[in-house]
Order: C-alpha cells, then sequence, then structure tokens
C-alpha cells in the first residue's frame, strides 16, 4: 500500500468535496450509492459530481462496488491517506512528502517536511492489513470485516498513539514530540536514531540494560504498560547512547486484566536481546509489576484526552485478536503477504462485499462525523 501523492496537487475542490463525501457516507454505506455522493457533496449538477467521481476513481482514491442492489463506490485506503495529508497541508503541519523509512506489520512511516524544511516522521495506520495475507485462518477469522471497519480501527490506533505520546511527553518521558494527528496518521517529531536492533556501537549494555528496566518501571510508576517493548521500538542513540521509545497503539493500565503478564513480557524482551546481542546476563531477577509503587495516573489522565474508554476497548480487542493469530501462525503470517494491488481486485472481482451480520466496529462510525464534517469543511 504504498503513498503516492503524485495526484494530490491536482484535485480540484470539487473533487475534493466528492472525496469527503464518499468518506462520509462510508460511515453507514459500505458502498456508498451514486446519488447519494451527489448530495453529501452539496455540488449542483450531476456532470460535475460524475467528473469527480470518475477522476477519484482514475486515480485509485475510491473504487466501484457493485453491491447485490445497486453500484456505488467506497473509499480506499489511497482516498483515506489523501483525506489525512490534505488536512496536515491545511494546518501547515506537512508540506512535502519525503522518503518512506519503515514498514511495520501495519504501519507505514514517511519522513515529511513542513513548509521550512524541518522533518518530521508521518506514522501511516494500517490495521487490517494482515487480514489481507494469504494465510488462510485469517482470512476466515476476520472474514466479516470490511475495508470502512479497518480504517476505522487504524484511526483508533492513530487517536490511541497520539494521546498516548502526548502524555507521556508532557510528563518528562523519552518519547518523539507528538505534533499533530488526522484520520489514520500520525505525525511526529523525527528522532535522529536507529532501532536498538541495528545500532552497532553499544558502549555500555548494563547501562543501556539498567536504563531500559529503569524505563519499564517508570512506566508503570505512571500506571502504564508499553505493551511492545522490544529493541525495534526502542531507538538508541549512537552518540550520547539515550534511548527513545516509540510505538504505543497497544500501551495498557497497569490495571489491565493481562498487566502481569504484559509487563512480565516487556522485561524478557529486553532480557532475551541483552542475551543474546551482548552476552550481557544481569545478576539480577529484572523487576516485577507487584514491586512497583503508583506515583501517577498517565492511564486515567490519557483517557480525558479525547480517546474515550469505549475506543479504548474496541482496539484492544483487536489487536488481541491479532495477537492470537500472530501466535498461532508464527513466522507463516508475518511472511506470506500479498501485494496490495491483488487486494484491491479481489474486492473489485468478488461477488461485492458482503453486508451482513457484520458485528465489527463501523457501526460505531457515526460517532466521530463531527469530526469529519469540520474537516469537510477545511
Ligand atoms: P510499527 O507499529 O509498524 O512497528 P513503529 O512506530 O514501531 O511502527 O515504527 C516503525 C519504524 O519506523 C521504527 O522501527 C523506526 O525505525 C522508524 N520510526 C518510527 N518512528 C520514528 C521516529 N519518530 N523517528 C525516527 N524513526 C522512527
Ligand atoms: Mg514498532
Amino acid at each position: 500500500m504504498k503513498l503516492d501523492t503524485r495526484a494530490i496537487r491536482y484535485l480540484t475542490a470539487e473533487d475534493w468535496r466528492v472525496l469527503t463525501a464518499v468518506e462520509m457516507g462510508s460511515k453507514n454505506h459500505e458502498v456508498v450509492p451514486t446519488p447519494l455522493i451527489s448530495q453529501i457533496s452539496g455540488l449542483r449538477g450531476a456532470s460535475g459530481v460524475n467528473r469527480s467521481i470518475s477522476n477519484l476513481a482514475k486515480v485509485g482514491l475510491i473504487a466501484k462496488v457493485k453491491n447485490a442492489k445497486y453500484d456505488g463506490y467506497r473509499l480506499t485506503y489511497g482516498g483515506l491517506d489523501y483525506l489525512a495529508l490534505n488536512t496536515f497541508i491545511k494546518r501547515k503541519s506537512v508540506y512535502s512528502i519525503g522518503n518512506q523509512v519503515g514498514v511495520g506489520k501495519e504501519s507505514d512511516i514517511y519522513v515529511v517536511a513542513d513548509e521550512s524544511g524541518k522533518q518530521r516522521i508521518l506514522k501511516i495506520h494500517r490495521l487490517g492489513r494482515i487480514s489481507f495475507r494469504t494465510v488462510k485462518a485469517n482470512r476466515d477469522y476476520l472474514r466479516n470485516r470490511n475495508a470502512a471497519s479497518w480504517m476505522y480501527m487504524s484511526r483508533l490506533a492513530a487517536m490511541k498513539e497520539f494521546a498516548f505520546m502526548k502524555v507521556l511527553k508532557d510528563n518528562g518521558f523519552p518519547v518523539p514530540t507528538p505534533i499533530d494527528q488526522a484520520r489514520h496518521c500520525v505525525l511526529m517529531e523525527l528522532i535522529d536514531s536507529y532501532p536498538l536492533r541495528q545500532v552497532t556501537e553499544i558502549a555500555d549494555p548494563p547501562k543501556l540494560y539498567d536504563d531500559l528496566m529503569g524505563l519499564i518501571v517508570r512506566f508503570a510508576s505512571q500506571g502504564l504498560i508499553h505493551g511492545d517493548f522490544n529493541e525495534f521500538n526502542i531507538l538508541v542513540n549512537e552518540e550520547t547512547q539515550e534511548p527513545v521509545v516509540i510505538d504505543f497503539p497497544q500501551m495498557v493500565s497497569i490495571d489491565h486484566p493481562n498487566a502481569e503478564e504484559y509487563f512480565d513480557r516487556d522485561v524478557q524482551c529486553i532480557k532475551t536481546f541483552f542475551e543474546r546481542k551482548f552476552g550481557f546476563e544481569s545478576e539480577e531477577k529484572g523487576p516485577s509489576l507487584k514491586d512497583v509503587k503508583r506515583r501517577g495516573k498517565l492511564d486515567v489522565e490519557v483517557e480525558a484526552s479525547g480517546f474515550s474508554k469505549k475506543q479504548a476497548k474496541e482496539l484492544d480487542k483487536y489487536l488481541q485478536q491479532i495477537a492470537k493469530l500472530d501466535e498461532r501462525e508464527g513466522d507463516e503470517a508475518s511472511g506470506a503477504v500479498s501485494t496490495d494491488e491483488d487486494d484491491e481486485d479481489q474486492e473489485e472481482q468478488g461477488s461485492g462485499i458482503e453486508n451482513d451480520d457484520d458485528d465489527g466496529p463501523d457501526s460505531n462510525l457515526s460517532e466521530d462525523s463531527h469530526e469529519m464534517k469540520n474537516e469537510a469543511d477545511t
């Protein structure tokens, strides 16, 4: 799912209105009928709407879908990318898009710049990517989810990541400064460091080990567990050897039912990595959650940030399903990735999208329609 921004400057104001209309229509319609697109866009004259629809479909921002009852369009991830980028551009958070620096399992990472040329990191959440893999079990398991619900999940992940990053940064944790968030995208400070996994020179492994264990304990003493604290999500500056922690969509409260398990797993990740990579084994057993004294409530504070408890639950449920699949499929799941072009094709050629018995989160899509309306006007 590459980010292709070539067309972004060529879209007309009408094209943007129509694209936004398809997004808004998607909240209640898996396939948005053309008359509804026209109605939501508020544009007079069908020919203008049709021209925009054909422009947008040509560059892949919307896709035609045949449903049992009618033809219509759905937003693609490309279309969602454009809408988010356009919001950033309007807010002057982003001016230009640079190279892709990372492809996570469920995100794409780009270097972008603002008007003054200052570089930033754009993280595009792409939840649901795993469901498009050629692993049959996953397909069956997650079949009843549709594209719109994945986009909604990605948006939740971005909202959560931004909210946690902000609370952590405000409380002095070594994390990137969060800059902006729109839809499924988070904009943050570019950290001039590489993941621990790639850093060749670690001057003093025991010290870094202590620093990292200290961070796990400090997170917990403020009510939080990172949940994916490993050599990929810790950036270490080669000169200062200071760690910066990234990647927060799976963070949980120390009051979470599985808190101890998550805490122990974070500790074990670091232990295992230091043993393997540096042959370093600490004499101490490593911290345990029972011994951590609570000194703060960032887990509660973050709820006031606009990322609600209900949204947290929805995302949590999804992330747990994915974690289970990962365990079950092991390496098979992470290896077998089909191309995204294929995915689009499959949906196109299929017998349309099933509308039935989807208990996915899209039934809640209307919840944030307020924000969408605002964005549509900007
Ligand atoms: P994922 O959820 O896909 O694992 P991450 O947030 O962990 O995404 O980012 C993936 C990779 O992108 C990281 O391992 C790192 O190399 C790079 N990266 C992410 N955020 C930053 C940042 N703020 N500064 C520098 N590099 C980053
Ligand atoms: Mg990561």
